[in-house]
Formats: structure tokens, C-alpha cells, sequence
């Protein structure tokens, strides 16, 4: 083997290797070589190999052996972990009106939480960016770090966006479409940027950290300002070719319907965001009587009519559009998440039932429909666990390119 011409094949081969053998130690906390053996089907030659590159590279390090739990017998198996301190990371969650950063190490522990306001809006590329890089510069001081310490910054916004390529289609945070904004960035930070739908980092953040059974096909809903989705299949992410798959906020469910903020019409967006029902409360009642969903919420539980029908459609409109959900991909878990959710009306007992109503009947279990209680922090650890993944393929790559 050793002797055998270098094809680029064999470097992907080897370099996935690297890659599995990093994942199965980070999805362990701590293990053993000859048990990395066993996860990944990888011989147990390879992995010793392996596992002498990652630590040469300093992204991973030996566990001085636990005698107490080692073997009883002979010498106590040693562990590996990734090293900690090999890089630091940062994760940012966009929403409409804040920035939230989260600093970590590498193994994805907590340094920094910092959160700035955003005015709101769609913001100009530029406004957006010295935004990101104010959030950035205060949440390293906040932990007495430098900017140039950061390794990796991963972006999570609302929007469609071809992550490989960090390119954002469109985004309610950004007044222009079609823009490659990892170059923009790149104007402003000269570490690694990676952007990202965030559900998508909602969903990634569920099954790195998620609490409880650990599900492998699940679909993560966000209610925000707009409706976003993050699908998983077999542990993955699905994206879609074009690497903008499921905007669930604009699939149709009226034809000639109510406008939506993609500029198209009858989006299931248009019915259940928050500017949507805004919209049609004050269109309705003539004057701006709410400004925001909290004071809708307050008006339908002091009994007024116009606010009961305005959220109880909504409810009906979200529950047809899970139940289409459901007849798609057929998840185990349905993980609603979002600002929005607070208040109730999209994840009441009656959207569920009026979902499961609608879900073609078969005698095998409807899938759990479960409320998350994250705040932007979880979020934004989401992000930091892509940034975290992204950088370990960027090192890998290199360790690969240096041993050939
Ligand atoms: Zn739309």
C-alpha cells in the first residue's frame, strides 16, 4: 500500500479516514483507539496512525488513563479527546433585532456569551457586516481575547443561502439579494467565516447537544420574524441542490394568497409571521392598535374577537402546513423552536391535534411534536458547532496534505 502511486482517490480516502476517526472521538467526549476502531470500522493499524497525525497536529490529546475504571488486569486502556484549547470558536445568531455571539473552545465549552441590538430591518451589506464585527470585537474583550485568537467564526440568519459556498440568495437581514457574503466578510475578518440557514444550526445544535433520546430523522421549525426549517435525515443535514432546501415559511397554501416578505404569494409565511399578523390585525381593525405579537396575544386573552380569529388561523394555518410536513419526510420528531412559540398559539394542544388530524392515517406512532425552550444562546451554539466542524475539516485537509 505504501508503495502504491498517490491518486488523489486515495488522499479523499485517507482524508475522510481523518475525518471519521476526529468525529467519532468528538461524539465520544473520551475513547479509546482500539474502541475508535470499532465505531468507524477503520483497523485498528489505521486509527494508531491516524490518531498519531491528530495529535501531532495538536487537535487532539491522550486522557491520562482513569485507574479506576481501567482495566483490572494489564495496562489501563488511554483515551483521546480533542484538545480544548486547540482553537477557539465563535457562533453568532442574527435575529431581527439582536446579535448574539457565543465564544467557545474547541470541544464546544462556553467562554463568552454577549448579545448587541440590531436596529432592525433589512440592513446594507456593510451596516451588517460592522454589526457582526462590533458583535465579534466586544464579545473577545468581554473574555479578554483578541480577534486574532478566533479561529473560526460561524453566521446563522434567516434566509436562503447555499452554505457550501457561503453565499446568502436572500435574507431578511440584508437589503440586497444574491450576494456572496462570506467575501464580504472576508473584507472585514481575515478568520475563516461560515454562513448558515439558521434552522439549519437549530437542527445541528439538536443533535450535537440536544437533551433525551437522540432522534437521527427529525425536522426543526422555526418561528421568528419568518418560518424556517432545518431537516435531518440519518444524522444529516439535508440541504437540497442547490443548498436551499427546506423553506418550509414559503411553501403555498393559497393560491393568490396573502403577500409574503419573498415578494410571492399565499406563502404559509405570509399567514403566521409575525408581520403577517400584525398586518392583518391592524388592516383589519383600521388603526395601528398592536405593535407588536405581545400586544395581539394580550387583546385575544382579554376576549377580543378580531385578535382570536387573526391567531386561531394562523394556528390552523401552521398545523396544515406540519401536517404536509409529516406526510413528506415522515419524521420521528417535530422540534418547534422560536421567539414566537412563546406565546403559545403555534404549538397549542389544538395546532397539534388539528396537525395530526391531517396526517394520512396508518396504525404506527404520529411523531412527537416537541417545544423548545432555547433562547439565542442555543442558537448561536448551533453556529459555533458548525464553525467547530468546519475548521476540524479545514485542519484535517492540511494534516492530510502534509503527510502525502
Ligand atoms: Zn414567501
Amino acid at each position: 500500500m505504501a508503495k502504491s502511486v498517490k491518486l488523489s482517490h486515495s488522499d479523499e480516502l485517507r482524508e475522510s479516514s481523518r475525518q471519521q476517526v476526529f468525529d467519532a472521538i468528538r461524539e465520544a467526549g473520551q475513547i479509546a483507539r482500539i474502541d475508535i476502531a470499532q465505531v468507524t470500522r477503520i483497523s485498528p493499524a489505521t486509527v494508531t496512525a491516524i490518531t498519531a497525525d491528530l495529535i501531532a497536529a495538536g487537535l487532539i490529546e491522550e486522557v491520562s488513563p482513569d485507574i479506576s475504571r481501567g482495566a483490572k488486569r494489564g495496562r489501563p486502556r488511554v483515551a483521546l479527546k480533542i484538545r480544548g484549547d486547540a482553537h477557539t470558536i465563535a457562533g453568532m445568531k442574527l435575529s431581527h433585532h439582536a446579535i448574539t455571539t457565543l465564544i467557545t473552545d474547541f470541544e464546544g465549552a462556553e467562554l463568552v456569551c454577549h448579545e448587541i441590538p440590531l436596529p432592525g430591518g433589512q440592513l446594507d451589506p456593510d451596516a451588517l457586516c460592522e454589526k457582526i464585527v462590533t458583535a465579534l470585537d466586544e464579545s473577545c474583550a468581554q473574555g479578554g481575547l483578541e480577534r486574532r485568537q478566533i479561529s473560526g467564526l460561524a453566521i446563522g440568519m434567516a434566509g436562503v443561502m447555499d452554505a457550501d459556498r457561503n453565499f446568502v440568495y436572500w435574507s431578511s437581514s440584508l437589503n440586497v439579494r444574491n450576494i456572496d457574503f462570506g467575501s464580504y466578510l472576508a473584507r472585514y475578518l481575515s478568520m475563516p467565516v461560515f454562513i448558515d440557514n439558521d434552522a439549519n444550526l437549530v437542527a445541528k445544535a439538536e443533535l450535537l447537544f440536544g437533551e433525551g433520546d437522540k432522534r437521527s430523522n427529525f425536522v426543526v421549525v422555526t418561528v421568528e420574524h419568518g418560518v424556517g426549517m432545518g431537516i435531518v435525515i440519518d444524522n444529516q443535514i439535508y440541504r437540497g441542490a442547490r443548498g436551499c432546501g427546506a423553506e418550509f415559511g414559503h411553501t403555498k397554501v393559497q393560491l393568490e394568497g396573502a403577500l409574503c416578505q419573498c415578494g410571492q404569494r399565499g406563502c404559509l409565511e405570509a399567514y403566521v409571521g409575525d408581520y403577517a399578523l400584525l398586518r392583518e390585525a391592524n388592516v383589519t381593525s383600521g388603526v395601528e392598535r398592536h405593535k407588536d405579537l405581545a400586544s395581539l396575544y394580550a387583546a385575544r386573552e382579554a376576549g377580543d374577537i378580531m385578535a382570536q380569529s387573526t391567531l386561531d388561523r394562523a394556528g390552523r394555518m401552521f398545523a396544515m402546513g406540519l401536517a404536509n410536513v409529516v406526510n413528506i419526510f415522515d419524521p420521528q420528531m417535530i422540534l418547534l423552536a422560536g421567539a414566537q412559540l412563546a406565546f403559545g398559539y403555534l404549538s397549542s394542544d389544538k395546532v397539534v391535534h388539528e396537525m395530526r388530524r391531517s396526517v394520512l392515517q396508518v396504525d404506527g406512532p404520529l411523531p412527537e411534536v416537541r417545544v423548545h425552550g432555547w433562547g439565542n444562546k442555543m442558537w448561536a451554539k448551533g453556529a459555533a458547532a458548525h464553525a467547530i466542524e468546519e475548521i476540524s475539516a479545514l485542519r484535517i485537509r492540511e494534516v492530510s496534505g502534509h503527510a502525502v
